[in-house]
Formats: structure tokens, sequence, C-alpha cells
């Protein structure tokens, strides 16, 4: 196999990448981690047994919920639309593998008068993620001096999805409130 497929979790226009919660299934956004690629070679893997599948299962480390504090593994935080991407992507690559497999066998057995199958070319591999919208709000987490994005309408308390620290009187709508008595 030479083909070369480059995998990349879609950023909104100020460079940031949708996460959902497992525990809560609410969305939030980091910035590009350092661990996201691995995190997608992980899951690639899980979902199609790649020939150099050992490299996968390098150690990730665990994020937290924005919201409700949850913690897991960093493969665990990929939206359904990353998902569904990351399935259809492993799925049409184990039919390219299996094409150039059939295709190999049917070129060398060439000089066969009586072939007993034809090799049938693959659909094309998926288009990449769409462009992820610009939406939520940025929050800063002074704990981590790291921005996220959190849903407009969540005036609870807080976790840093990196450090897990717990923001408890730090909601944007109190932050707007206070603002406003300062003008
Ligand atoms: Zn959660
Ligand atoms: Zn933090």
């Amino acid at each position: 196999m030479s083909a070369r497929v480059e995998v990349a979790l879609p950023k909104d226009a100020t460079g940031f990448i949708r996460r959902q919660c497992p525990g809560c299934h609410r969305i939030f956004k980091t910035l590009p981690n350092r661990f996201d690629a691995r995190v997608l070679q992980r899951r690639l893997v899980s979902l199609f047994p790649f020939e150099n599948a050992d490299e996968g299962y390098e150690e990730v480390p665990h994020w937290h919920c924005l919201y409700c504090g949850h913690h897991a593994e960093a493969d665990e935080w990929l939206a359904p639309e990353h998902v569904s991407y990351l399935e259809s992507l492993s799925r049409a690559w184990a039919n390219h593998v299996r094409y150039e497999q059939l295709a190999y066998v049917s070129r060398t057995l060439s000089y066969n008068p009586r072939p007993t199958f034809i090799a049938v070319a693959p659909e094309a591999l998926p288009e990449p993620l769409p462009a992820e919208p610009e939406d939520l709000r940025v929050i800063p987490m002074v704990c981590c001096g790291e921005d996220v994005k959190a849903e407009w309408d969540w005036d609870g308390p807080m976790y840093c999805p990196r450090c897990g620290a717990h923001h408890g009187g730090m909601s944007g709508r109190q932050q707007v409130h206070l603002q406003f008595i300062q003008e």
C-alpha cells in the first residue's frame, strides 16, 4: 500500500476544535492539543487493523468535561461527526486494501485463461470533514492559561478540560453581570 491519507480534526475560524463529553454529551471546544493526532490514530487502529498497529496504543492523557467534570481518556472526546467520519474512512480504506490484494492476485494470474474473479475498484475515500462552524463563546481558563469555548446558555460552574480544576464562581453570566455593574 502506498496510498496516503491525511486525517485531521477541523478547526473553527479561531482555531478551536469541537469536543463532546462522553458523560453528559454536551459540546465544548478546546484549542488543538499535541495528543490529537495520537487520538485519531488510536481510534482508526481500533476500527481497522493497520500494519503499524503497535504505534496506535501509546498512552494518552485524561481530559475533563468543562461542564460536569467527567474525566476520561483523550480519545473519548471525539464528536459524533468525527467518529462517523473515522468509521467511513476506515471502511473505505479496508476496501482499498482488499482491492489492492485482489488486483495483485489477478495481475500475477494474468496468464490464467479463465480467471475466477475480477477485482472491482472500490469507491473513493470519503471527503474530509466539513469546516467547523464558528459558534460557542470563549472562556479563559486561568489555571492553564488556555481559552476554551462553552455553550452560550451554560451558567453553572466549569472545570478546566486539561487539569480538571473547578472554577465555581466564574460562570459567564456572572462575569457579564459584574461588567455591567462596573459601568
Ligand atoms: Zn460532561
Ligand atoms: Zn487547567
